[in-house]
């Protein structure tokens, strides 16, 4: 049978058949991806293309198909094998796009199958032969076989996609089952000569099927077209589609962002001023949606006057395209009138041909709380956290603008510096936490007198500064010190407590004192130092002497360190007695230096500078160590008396350095005492109070020296554990001549006595206040009368055993009658 056939049939028949096969898979593709009439319409395609192709593939094996009869075809069997194969492909392409299943696809491969055997037996029923076919069971049997595994194949590979061209292999798969059921049903057919039959006449010629497969061809490409143009608008389509889906969503978001979002919007025409501004842009400002107009000059009413010169440059700088966008910092008046802060943030988004901007849109963000905090921490990087008042810095940057000005245009300017008199007392008695009321007060009425050119700081503690630009005349400048003090000065009232501050004040003078902030300062300083030293509660002047004492000072506190490391300094010792007796009991130790160019300073005048300079705990610590090994190489046990600042005292190891000192020199503890003032006690009650307990709890006695001059009263005298009261030898001095005085002596020592302390008298030069204090029962006697401070060589016999009234008859003679005469009354 092969063999009857003409050799281009093969090649042609299967390129057509693959070719409508492949048009019929992409026409299925597009029935499964449609739905309703659309599907129905590519499903008839596909039916059409399917059974176009099996039909031709048919027609043209049998246009090359020479059998050894003369050969004919029926017209209406031939075009009723067309429309089985449309048909039968039309119900498996149906069958195949509902439903994927492997039953689905087998049922559809069959059915097709069963389409594509039913076209060729119903095909060469149409042929008309002079004579019968006869076929061959078997390998019809094996034709229908193959066909239907290649095809069930062919829709496997369709639906499953198990390669990556599914339509080219399944179109593959597909043409090889209509083949090889064509051929192989061809090889089983026998055409047997049947003279009884006519040769066939009048039936369909061979040009005419010719003509006919190459109209279903045609038809058949066309299909194929339209299903490869329909995958095109289909994928088009779909990414369309999502192109879509992606707009939605980011419109939806825009409207999220419109609603919720903290960004008011806007739009302009450059050209035209017509604006749009966004819900929240007007909401943002107090207005309701619709309540402005949206027109440019809106934004030129609403933006503040001084914020809008640099807003109208930044956007015609990004106009202009010298900066990519307009970004922008400005206020923006609310519907209350009050003013807030936004963000604005733009970028043209039009431009005409000749580049101007048509169209800008932005976002105006509001940044107030930013600004808010902004502005908090640059006020808190520039005021005092306590008080409100400018702080030290910011007042240091001022002065120096203002000095600067001056240098530059002349004019002139003050600084007073300020310090509050007595506030560490007030802080330690009322506690820190008024004190720091008191402060906040302070600034409060200092702030009150203030002119507005003029700038009051806080410096620190109780330190106040104050910068004079209004009118900085001598006259004006003093007139406003006075009342500073006087206002400063004025009770303040604490849960019904009064309680009084003084002020003093120093004043320096730009440019007179100087051009640098520093100096200018520093001279302020020394001026209130001077204030403080005339007795606090007063202002003064700079002037140049003070430099010069200043200078003088420096030079002292030079030398006195050389002084306290190269042994310049030397104890003297001033006896104490026994009232009643005469009869020695210890000496005073007291400091004295021996400047090489000065002479011998006296305490009055180095300790205080000792105290400034902070040089006093050497000085102090030197004292006692010499007074303490002095004392211990004295064959008589006499007690010696320390004299303590009330700077050392505010050292909390005070009492083991005073123990490691007693242990170092050997001395008993019982033959130290320690004279203490009351302003020891005072600059902190509750540490003095423990630092004396261990003290008296080591075994060494305390005195309470100068009683009398201060505030002491005998609330204090009870609750601090003194061995020893020492009045002051100014009313001791006075005791012959004013009787207040005496009166005062003698309530002391009834105060004594009845606390159980006993009380020294100081300061005594006569035999007659001796004889005074003899009979007022004074225990014990400090004074001239029996001894000046000495070096302790000039006691030599008396720490050897010798007894006060020889000594003191010894030492100063011309006191001896005196001595005596007391001794006798
Ligand atoms: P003070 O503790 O009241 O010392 C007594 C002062 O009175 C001594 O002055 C002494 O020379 C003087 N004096 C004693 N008897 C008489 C007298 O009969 N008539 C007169 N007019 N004066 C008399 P000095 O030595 O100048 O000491 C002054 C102050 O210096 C002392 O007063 C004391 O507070 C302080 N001082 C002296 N030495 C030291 C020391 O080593 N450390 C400390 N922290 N202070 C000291
Ligand atoms: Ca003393
Ligand atoms: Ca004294």
């Amino acid at each position: 049978m092969t063999d009857e056939h003409a050799a281009w049939v093969l090649p042609l028949s299967a390129l057509v058949c693959w070719v409508s096969c492949h048009a019929a898979f992409g026409l299925l593709k597009q029935a499964r991806e449609s739905a309703g009439w659309a599907a129905a319409i590519w499903l008839a395609a596909t039916g059409a293309a399917a059974g176009a192709g099996i039909w031709s593939t048919h027609f043209i094996a049998m246009l090359g198909y020479e059998p050894p009869l003369a050969i004919g075809y029926d017209v209406g069997l031939t075009l009723a094998s067309l429309g089985v194969a449309m048909a039968t492909a039309f119900c498996a392409a149906s069958l195949i796009r509902g439903a994927a299943g492997a039953t689905a696809v087998v049922a559809s491969g069959i059915l097709l199958t069963a389409g594509i055997a039913a076209m060729h037996f119903t095909g060469m029923a149409g042929v008309r032969i002079p004579g019968r076919f006869v076929w061959d069971e078997a390998l019809v049997a094996a034709a229908l076989a193959s066909g239907a595994v290649l095809t069930c194949a062919a829709l496997f590979v369709f639906t499953r996609r198990p390669t990556r061209y599914p339509r080219a292999v399944a179109a593959t798969l597909l043409a090889s089952a209509i083949g090889t059921m064509h051929f192989v049903s061809m090889a089983a057919v026998q055409a047997v000569p049947d003279p009884s039959i006519a040769a066939p006449e009048g039936g369909l010629a061979r040009g005419a099927l010719a003509a006919g497969i190459a109209a279903v061809m045609l038809t058949t490409l066309a299909f194929s077209a339209l299903s490869l143009f329909a995958d095109r608008l289909r994928r088009a389509n779909r990414t369309l589609a999502s192109h879509g889906a992606a707009l939605r969503v980011s419109e939806e978001r825009l409207a999220r962002a419109l609603d919720a979002g903290s960004d008011g919007l806007w739009d302009w025409n450059v050209g035209t001023g017509q604006a749009w501004h966004s819900d929240r842009w007007l909401t943002m400002l107090g207005y309701e949606p619709g309540e402005l107009e949206s027109h440019v000059a809106t934004w030129h009413q609403l933006v503040h006057p001084q914020d809008k010169p640099k807003a109208l440059e930044l956007l015609q700088a990004h106009f202009e395209g010298r900066s990519p966008v307009y970004e922008c910092e400005h206020r923006l008046r609310r519907k209350d009138g009050s003013w807030g802060w936004v963000l604005a943030r733009g970028k043209v988004v039009e431009r005409d041909a000749q580049g101007l901007p048509q169209r800008i849109v932005g976002t105006h963000i509001d940044i107030e709380a930013r600004k808010l905090a902004e502005q908090q921490i640059a006020h808190m990087a520039r005021h005092d956290g306590l008080t409100g008042l400018t702080n030290r810095t910011c007042f240091y940057e001022l002065l120096r603008s203002a000095l600067q000005e001056i240098a530059h245009d002349g004019g002139t300017c003050a600084v007073m510096c300020l310090d509050l008199d007595r506030f560490k007392t007030v802080n330690d008695t009322v506690g820190h936490m008024a004190g720091d009321e008191l402060l906040k007060r302070v600034a409060g009425r200092l702030a009150e007198r203030m002119h507005p050119a003029d700038t009051v700081a806080r410096m620190g503690g109780d330190e106040f500064a104050v910068l004079v630009r209004s009118d900085p005349s001598d006259e004006s400048l003093r007139r406003l010190a006075r009342e500073l003090i006087s206002v400063v000065g004025k009770p303040f009232s604490f849960g019904g407590q009064a309680i009084e501050v003084g002020l003093s004040i120093g004043i320096a003078r730009a440019p007179q004192h100087g051009l640098v902030e520093t100096l200018l300062f520093s001279r302020a300083d020394l001026a209130l130092y001077q204030a403080k030293a005339e007795g606090r509660n007063c202002s003064r002047m700079f002037d140049a002497a003070m430099d010069e004492a200043m200078t003088r000072r420096r030079e002292l506190e030079r030398d006195l360190r050389t002084a306290l490391a190269d042994g310049g300094l030397e104890l003297h010792y001033q006896p104490q007695v026994r009232a009643s007796t005469c009869e020695l009991l210890g000496f005073e130790a007291l400091a004295r230096w021996r400047h090489p160019a000065r002479g011998l300073i006296p305490p009055g005048e180095f300790i205080p500078l000792a105290e400034e300079t902070g040089l006093i705990s050497a000085l102090g610590e030197w004292v006692l160590r010499s007074a303490c090994s002095d004392a211990a190489r004295w064959t008589q046990p006499l007690k010696v008396a320390v004299n303590l600042s009330p700077r050392e005292f505010q050292q909390d190891d005070l009492p083991e350095r005073i123990f490691a000192i007693l242990a170092e020199t050997g001395l008993s503890p019982n033959r130290l005492e320690i004279e203490i003032t009351e302003t020891a006690i005072f600059a902190d009650m509750s540490r003095a109070l423990s630092i004396l307990r261990r003290l008296k709890a080591l075994g060494i006695s305390i005195a309470m020296d100068d009683f009398g001059t201060g505030y002491a009263s005998l609330a204090t005298l009870q609750a601090f554990p003194f061995d020893k009261i020492k009045i002051d030898r100014s009313f001791v001095g006075q005791i012959e001549t004013s009787p207040q005085a005496a009166v005062i002596v003698r309530a002391v020592l009834g105060l004594g006595r009845s606390l159980g302390i006993g009380v020294v008298a100081e300061g005594v030069e006569t035999a007659g206040q001796m004889r005074f204090l003899v009979g007022e029962d004074c225990e014990e006697l400090q004074g001239y009368l029996f001894g000046k401070p000495q070096p302790i060589e000039s006691f030599a016999d008396a720490i050897g055993g010798l007894k006060a009234a020889d000594l003191s008859i010894r030492l100063v003679p011309a006191r001896q009658a005196a001595a005596r005469m007391a001794f006798a009354s």
